[in-house]
């Protein structure tokens, strides 16, 4: 007999994770299915750390910021788990970096408190950074890191306590959705539920192909990387900020980094990598030539690394404006999706998650999501 739900999530990540918290907690008898184990290596969610911030060049994304910062609070006290840490952050680039004046500007108009700094003023503060002497620097004092892996298995905890059923290592194969309700099978088993939130990261192209849209979704190959330093204790969150180095002139991408998060080494790594058209044809083996662009940017910046500590592949899922998609089926709008989520939405998972579910039983949210209808590929 086919099992009826209230609302089937597809997708353990950042966003099915926290979509099914939000269902669950809504009362509704949700079933979250995975086609991996929980906390896998293979998507975009597991990891030591993502970072946080308010710091971006558009009003949107602070305000889905300012949205993120009291609900990652709100998870850790239902949790009883520590998962962000304030660490400080800095945006730098040359003088003349478009992208750190309107990041600045846009903080200016949110009225996000912040300090442009002159290059000596930031190695004061930071010495553990060399920067050229005519480095544009912003701080802004409340970016962080999510211990990532942490934030996901929290929600996935508190969405079980509140009554979701959580299936690992069963793929959907088929999502057919009617004027009612939909029928998502596995392998295995069929189910019905008058709710789907599709949240399928670098397969979400494929997947959502399936219920009639075409997305122009991309998975690229990414690769994080740790360092060994000199001084350790000096790479520690209480004193190493969060940083986003705007030099895609000089090394084809931004790097960031992140501060050592439950020993796992300083955090440095180009931000994208190589589009695919599917996940499946992607080598998760690290290879040298990025970790050697990323040397050659600590060798000038970060004299301290010393040593390659570890390296691992993951996913981003990029849209052609690297806005995301979050919104429901043109059609059927009980079918809700967000994915497309670029490199960046980790900070924004709980908000997402609730607007998801705000979509999937209401067909609409209180936050503004005009930036990430699929309209704009239709
Ligand atoms: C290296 C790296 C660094 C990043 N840094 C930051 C950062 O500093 N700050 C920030 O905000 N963001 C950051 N991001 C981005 C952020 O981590 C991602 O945007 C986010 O994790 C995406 O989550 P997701 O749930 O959409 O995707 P995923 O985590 O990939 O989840 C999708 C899930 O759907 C499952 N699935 C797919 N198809 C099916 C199917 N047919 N049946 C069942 N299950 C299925 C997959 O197995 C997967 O588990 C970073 C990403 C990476 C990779």
């Amino acid at each position: 007999m086919t099992k009826h739900y209230d609302a089937i999530v597809l997708g353990a990540g950042a966003m099915g994770s926290a979509a099914a918290y939000h269902l669950a907690r809504a009362g509704q008898k949700t079933l979250l299915l995975e086609q991996f184990e929980l906390d896998h290596q293979k998507g975009s969610s597991y990891g030591h750390s993502r970072i946080t911030r308010y710091a971006y060049d558009d009003p949107a994304y602070v305000k889905l910021a300012q949205a993120a910062f009291p609900a990652w609070a709100q998870l850790e006290a239902e949790a009883g788990e520590k998962l962000y840490t304030r660490t400080g952050g800095l945006d730098f680039g040359p003088p003349d970096s478009t992208s750190v004046r309107a990041t600045i500007d846009c903080l200016k108009q949110m009225q996000i408190p912040h300090e442009v700094w002159q290059a000596d003023e930031a190695m004061r503060h930071f010495p553990q950074f060399h920067l050229d002497d005519d480095t544009l620097v912003l701080f802004q004092a409340d970016t962080g890191i999510l211990s990532a892996s942490r934030c996901v298995l929290a929600h996935l905890r508190l969405a079980e306590r509140h009554g979701a059923e959580l299936r690992p290592n069963t793929p959907i194969v088929e999502i057919v959705p009617d004027a009612s309700g939909v029928t998502v099978k596995t392998v295995a088993e069929t189910f019905s539920a008058a709710r789907v939130v599709i949240t399928a990261g670098g397969w979400a192209r494929t997947v959502l192909a399936q219920v009639g849209l075409n997305v122009p979704l991309y998975p690229e190959r990414c690769q994080e990387i740790y360092f060994e330093t000199a001084q350790p204790e000096q790479y520690e969150a209480e004193r190493f900020p969060a940083f986003i180095a705007h030099v895609g002139d000089v090394y084809g991408r931004h790097v960031y980094g992140i501060a050592s998060n439950h020993n796992s080494g300083l955090k440095v790594a180009l931000h994208g990598g190589q589009r695919v058209s599917h996940p499946s044809e992607i080598n998760y083996e690290p290879t040298m030539q990025e970790i050697e662009t990323v040397l050659r940017f600590t060798q000038r910046h970060l004299p301290d690394v010393t040593t390659l500590r570890s390296a691992r592949v993951c996913l981003y899922t990029m849209t052609p404006d690297e806005h995301f998609l979050i919104d429901k089926h043109p059609q059927f709008p009980h079918v809700v999706f967000g994915g497309g989520c670029s490199g960046h939405s980790f900070k924004f998972s709980p908000v997402i998650g609730g607007i998801l579910a705000d979509l999937a039983l209401r067909g609409t949210t209180a936050h503004d999501i005009s930036l990430f209808g699929v309209a704009r590929f239709l």
